[in-house]
């Protein structure tokens, strides 16, 4: 796992030390032996762990700076893109999100043993329910998701914990369903206060699927209204006829 991992983040230019290498170690230890007994991951082949969760997480650094930054991670699962940030940055300052209690038991127990995570967080809650909570509704310069929604979905979800100015990392395919997702997703976007400003395409091998980040910036604040119930969301899209 770590031979790739060290290999991949040197082609594209992400420097690693030897510390952040044995914490992201310790984490992948970790998140084996407990997917023996739990479903975190169906990924599970060592240069496969390396770079569609390790890799692909850690691609992030280069399109965002986290440094002192306030970070969401909004269905993060395992910990996906959160914890190999994390264990990548001990300093970060992140709030990892699921809805599932057991995702953020296994995160909770994983950060305890590896230590060093003192900024860091992971909640088990609603993306929608923290919107609408004065203690994370705009309170983030950063948020991050992978796998968990459609866009105009996800935006819904996402947009209202951003502060103006902040950004969303939206880690979606690079294929023409990516494209559509986010088409159809531009009026939600804009309704919650958002404007795409770049996407940022990447293949980390070429037996990988291609990547793109999709980069949102709140440039206004989300109206009252929003984010409204889960069930209105998903059976109601912003945008949707
Ligand atoms: N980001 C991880 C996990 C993706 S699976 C990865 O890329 O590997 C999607 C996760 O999103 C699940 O763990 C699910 O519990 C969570 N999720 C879905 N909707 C959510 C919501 N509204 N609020 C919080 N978590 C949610």
């Amino acid at each position: 796992m770590l031979d790739t991992l060290k290999a991949i983040l040197a082609e594209n230019d992400i420097e690693i030390n030897e510390n952040q290498i044995k914490r992201i170690d310790a984490f992948y230890e970790l998140l084996m032996e407990k997917n023996r007994v739990m479903d975190l991951t169906n990924i599970t082949e060592p240069r496969e762990v390396a770079l569609r969760h390790m890799a692909d997480s850690l691609f992030l650094l280069k399109c965002a700076d986290f440094g002192g930054k306030k970070v969401a991670d909004i269905g993060t699962g395992a910990g996906f893109p959160g914890m190999p940030l994390l264990m990548y940055d001990e300093n970060l300052e992140i709030t990892m999100v699921d809805s599932t209690g057991k995702r953020i038991d296994f995160i909770n127990d994983t950060m305890g043993k590896i230590g060093n995570c003192g900024k860091a967080q992971a909640i088990t809650a609603r993306a929608e329910d923290l919107g609408v909570d004065k203690k994370h509704r705009e309170k983030y310069d950063l948020v991050t998701s992978r796998a968990v929604a459609p866009m105009n979905i996800l935006a819904e979800l996402t947009l209202p914990l951003l502060k103006v100015g902040g950004k969303f990392l939206a880690m979606k395919s690079a294929n023409e369903e990516g494209e559509k997702e986010l088409n159809d997703a531009l009026f939600a976007i804009k309704t919650l206060g958002g404007k795409v400003v770049r996407s940022i395409d990447y293949q980390l091998a070429a037996d990988c699927p291609k990547r793109r980040i999709v980069i949102i910036e709140k440039v206004k604040n989300t109206a009252d209204q929003y984010p409204r119930k889960y069930a209105k969301i998903k059976s109601k899209p912003l945008g949707s006829k």
